[in-house]
């Protein structure tokens, strides 16, 4: 059974901040999926890297398809690499379409490297932000403090990808001037306490992003994600917000398009 969708309203207007468009996941259909999303009303599309290699693809992407925009970066679960990839992933970010640094941040439960050499490695990604006067999208797991410590007091515009913290945490992010971007997760019926964030964010500090090939939001939950779904996601949010989905979209356009910089759809 489709889903009802509201109306994001004529124009269209739904960036996806985060998506890993250059997953293997998407390997048969890539071009279909970036149209689908246009479809959808999803017509801006940052395709994050998490490597060298991904980074590059996420490029490659972005300059076939006029939609998609690059971020370049080094993902704190392959931080072992840095001492390999540096220096090409900071050449790209010298490219028209690269429009952030990312995925970069830290990730105390999963990845292998020290807290110290993912420290290393993400405080200069954000020194190189600053100095292309790029956002940075940020990935954090179990790092809440460090994640805060490093950004604080940078001149560069800190998106939290995947916000899924709790209130007090959204609280001391926002304070350090960070934006919150949310995905899939805030549509599953257990989250109710991140739809009350989502709910309750200043409206020019909220993004929404699918983190494709993962978490799906309802009601494709399980199953592959695109960037399309966007949407769903919007959805979910608008109604915590007691908001026109066309209103939020719009906001977010707006602030997306300030961020990177892309063009209006
Ligand atoms: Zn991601």
């Amino acid at each position: 059974v489709a889903p009802r969708s509201q109306k994001i309203g004529r124009r269209g207007l739904l960036p996806d901040t985060h998506a890993h468009l250059d997953a293997a996941e998407f390997a048969d259909d890539r071009t279909e999926v970036v149209t689908r999303a246009c479809a959808a009303g999803v017509t801006r599309i940052l395709a994050v890297g998490t490597d060298l290699t991904s980074s590059a693809a996420a490029l490659a992407l972005a300059e076939d398809h006029p939609p998609v925009f690059a971020a370049a970066g080094l993902h704190p679960t392959e931080a072992h690499k840095w001492s390999d990839e540096s220096g090409g992933l900071r050449d790209l970010l010298g490219s028209r379409k690269a429009v952030a640094v990312g995925e970069i941040g830290l990730d105390f439960v999963r990845a292998s490297a020290t807290r110290d050499e993912q420290i290393r490695v993400f405080r200069t990604q954000l020194q190189w932000a600053a100095d292309y006067e790029l956002p940075v999208s940020v990935h954090n797991r179990g790092a809440d403090d460090e994640v805060l410590d490093e950004v604080d007091g940078l001149p560069v515009s800190v998106i939290l990808h995947c916000f899924s913290g709790s209130q007090a945490f959204a609280e001391r992010a926002l304070a350090s001037g960070c934006l919150l971007s949310f995905a899939g997760n805030v549509t599953f019926p257990r989250a109710g306490e991140l739809r009350e964030i989502a709910g309750a964010v200043p409206i020019d500090r909220i993004l929404l992003e699918s983190d494709a090939p993962v978490l799906a939001p309802q009601p494709w939950r399980g199953r592959r994600n695109e960037p399309a779904y966007t949407r769903f996601t919007a959805e979910t949010v608008s109604e915590a917000r007691g908001v026109a989905l066309e209103d939020l979209a719009a906001q977010v356009s707006r602030s997306a398009d300030a961020l990177f910089r892309w063009g209006t759809a």
